[in-house]
């Protein structure tokens, strides 16, 4: 992780907070996860991953059992003979590519993802996609990203793949809205809906057609849908788009800071802004309240593993009352989150980075109510009498907008009910 310190080091963030920053052993997905929500999104891209078959057991099963005639998916398997060095991997990268796209003249973006074993023989994939741009790129885009578990985790994989559009999007000076960050079709859509009703024109990055991906240029104001993309927001940046800071849209609350945002950046009426989004707002309210009632006052921890960590406590804390005691996340970016940190409660322990075992402990000793973590962390933790959440839910459910908010909330909520009815099954037997 970048700028991490060692284990146990506390340095202020913005708001005078404390931040643990630990460096150890890390249980969390690398960033080849991302392929998996993002090869739904963009509908003609193929991810061709150049890696091992520790990378294709990945994504499987990841992804599911897949069974399509045509997956967008695959993996070059990097065989002995290629680490030995004995085999010019270059050459058969070309062939291998130029197959795929005789076979499958349908795919307009082809992505060379890198991983650990590429990595380890030093196969330059940037250069490789720029050779193989200039192939094939009358027909098919190809771009290079890196997934690999020594430079990624988890949701990494997202912000390296979509930085790498950012160079080749057409220019504009055209003042349009662009929202950043993968969110499934039915959650952009209904954004896409009120940004029209309140009078904005929003594009969304990544578009879900390679021949479509939004123009930008010095009079883009970009607005992040996820926390995670600051490798995407520094290139957006580099190409003169303005970020509208703001917090993310999770919640009713969060969803209308989120908007009221960039209705300010766009120069909408507060009136025109209010009267479109006060019943928006208040359907999710109601749908959020008996949740609350569920909810509040139940302690919560995240171990680090997507990044939407703390704005999601920032959402479990000021609209569920719940307790959050340690906020985890892989990295902490103290821009795009001053505004998260500062609506989370003071006593609130926050970590950057991971050491598992003294995480884990932490975990014991604070005994919270849920604790929400990866999947291999899961299981021992329930054996020990906590309640889990996987994070890898949060990453694949739909759960930002309005209209998502309740489900979101549910997310937290059902651990905690299975958790009763396994103790009123209990009590029942003994
Ligand atoms: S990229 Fe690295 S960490 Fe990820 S599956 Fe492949 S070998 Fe494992």
């Amino acid at each position: 992780m970048s700028g991490a310190l060692a284990s146990g080091c506390a340095a202020p963030v913005g708001i005078e907070r404390p931040v643990l920053r630990e460096r150890g052993q890390r249980e969390v997905f690398c960033g080849l996860t991302g392929i998996v929500w993002l090869h739904r999104k963009i509908q003609d891209a193929f991810f061709l991953v150049i890696g091992s078959r520790t990378c294709a057991h990945l994504l499987q099963s990841a992804a599911g059992v897949m069974i399509f005639a045509e997956p967008r998916f695959g993996t070059a398997i990097i065989e002995e003979r290629d680490l030995a060095g004995l085999a010019d991997a270059n050459a058969e990268l070309d062939r291998m590519v130029a197959q795929l796209l005789a076979r499958r003249p349908e795919i307009r973006m082809l992505f060379l993802v890198g991983s650990c074993p590429s990595e380890v023989i030093k196969l330059d994939l940037a250069r490789a996609a720029q050779r193989l741009d200039t192939a094939h790129g009358g027909q098919t885009r190809v771009l290079a990203w890196s997934g690999s578990g020594i430079e990624t985790t988890f949701t990494e994989g997202e912000d390296a793949c979509l930085a790498s559009l950012v160079p080749g999007l057409p220019e504009t000076d055209e003042s349009r809205l662009l929202v950043v960050g993968s969110l499934p079709d039915i959650v952009e859509d209904q954004f896409a809906r009120i940004f029209a009703a309140l009078g904005i024109t929003a594009d969304f990055l990544p578009a879900r057609r390679a021949g479509a991906m939004p123009a930008i240029g010095a009079s883009t104001r970009y607005l992040l849908a996820q926390p995670f993309l600051g490798a995407t927001a520094q290139a957006i940046e580099a190409r003169g788009g303005r970020r509208i800071d703001a917090i993310f849209p999770f919640g009713a609350e969060g969803t209308t800071e989120w908007l009221h945002e960039a209705a300010r950046a766009f120069g909408v009426d507060e009136l025109h802004f209010r009267t479109t989004i006060a019943p928006l707002r208040e359907r999710a309210k109601r749908a959020l309240a008996p949740l609350r009632d569920r909810l509040a006052g139940k302690r919560i921890s995240f171990l680090p593993d997507s990044q939407l960590e703390i704005p999601l406590a920032r959402f479990l804390s000021t609209e569920l009352g719940m307790v959050p005691v340690e906020v985890g996340t892989p990295y902490l970016h103290r821009g795009h989150m001053a505004r998260e940190l500062a609506r989370l409660p003071a006593d609130v322990r926050l970590s950057e980075g991971q050491d598992v075992d003294r995480q884990l402990d932490r975990v014991r000793a604070d005994r919270p109510d849920l604790t929400v973590c990866g999947l291999g962390l899961a299981n021992p933790l329930e054996a020990e009498g906590l309640a889990t959440k996987w994070a890898i839910e949060l990453v694949f459910s739909p759960i930002h907008g309005f209209d998502q908010a309740a489900d979101l909330a549910d997310l937290f909520a059902r651990p905690l009910r299975r958790r009763d009815v396994l103790r009123l099954e209990g009590a029942s037997c003994s």
